[in-house]
């Protein structure tokens, strides 16, 4: 299982992130759903500081404390400088939590920060995006960004008996590159996302409220076809899954989902409506 989301519009959203340990939101009921898992989460990332996306936190925080597991393990949250939010119950969580056994940082980044992951042998960082959803409040996304080698473009047509022995002939360094890709994007609940901003990634979490475009309210969140328009031209290679959407469309899914299907059947990557109020998995 490389993914576990709960979302649900104006309820709760928070996506776990099994690779790297890492919770995307921390919306209410997330301790509760996830039990033991809580404690392999290392790192917390939050969009912005909306209810259903933070409540979640004031829980999984004491569970860390006080449930069966490693209670003194380390516990980073990232969030977006300068929201005010966040920092109120930054303020709540460290007056009631004042005798924690394991280190609980806050850590506000801005658009653009990098934030090494460790994970395995591979050279894994976050990214953080900028997101358009809440005015006054800074909100982010995120990429999961791994760094990877791969030949040279002059060097691709060779054979594989041709590359050993450039290789053998210590010429490693040489024929190859250093490129980074993205494996995983997460954009919160804001309006459709800069397309460059999550270019060539694998699995794109994108905001989907409203599926319909008859239903948009005001501009804060993102439609079905926006949504699926910033998928296409970031070329997303795997997954577009369709988050945060609203409850008004839980017995119309799969209606909408084949009818997206119908009228473009010869999309490049799957498409998954992630249910709202169901907890969903992704292998
Ligand atoms: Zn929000
Ligand atoms: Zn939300």
């Amino acid at each position: 299982m490389r993914l576990l989301i709960y979302s649900k519009a104006l309820y709760a959203s928070w996506v776990y992130y099994s690779p790297d340990r890492i919770a995307f939101d921390a919306g209410e009921g997330i301790s509760t759903i996830l039990g033991n898992k809580v404690f392999a989460i290392e790192r917390i990332f939050l969009s912005h500081g909306h209810a259903d996306h933070i409540t979640g936190l004031i829980g999984l925080i004491n569970i860390r404390n006080s449930g069966m597991g490693d209670t003194e393990k380390p516990l980073t949250v990232y969030y977006p400088e300068g929201n005010w939010r966040v920092a109120e119950l930054i303020k709540y969580i460290e007056k009631t939590n004042r005798r924690l056994q394991y280190p609980l940082a806050w850590v506000p980044i801005a658009a653009g920060a990098r934030i090494p992951l460790f994970s395995g042998q591979c050279d894994r960082y976050m990214e953080a995006f900028s997101t358009v959803h809440s005015p006054n409040e800074p909100s982010l996304g995120y990429n999961i960004i791994e760094q990877r080698r791969r030949l040279k473009a002059q060097y691709r047509d060779l054979s594989q008996e041709e590359i050993l022995e450039l290789v053998r002939a210590g010429r490693r360094e040489e024929i190859s590159e250093s490129y980074e890709k993205r494996l995983f994007s997460y954009g919160g609940d804001s309006v459709a996302l800069n397309p460059d901003d999550v270019q060539g990634t694998d699995i794109l979490c994108h905001d989907c409220t409203f599926l319909t475009e008859e239903e948009r309210e005001d501009y804060k969140h993102a439609t079905l076809s926006e949504a699926l328009e910033v998928a296409l031209r970031a070329q997303v290679q795997e997954a577009f899954l369709a988050l945060h959407i609203s409850s008004r469309y839980k017995h119309r899914l799969k209606e909408i989902e084949e009818q997206l299907i119908r009228e473009h059947p010869k999309l490049p990557f799957k498409v998954i409506f992630v249910p709202p109020g169901k907890l969903f998995r992704y292998e």
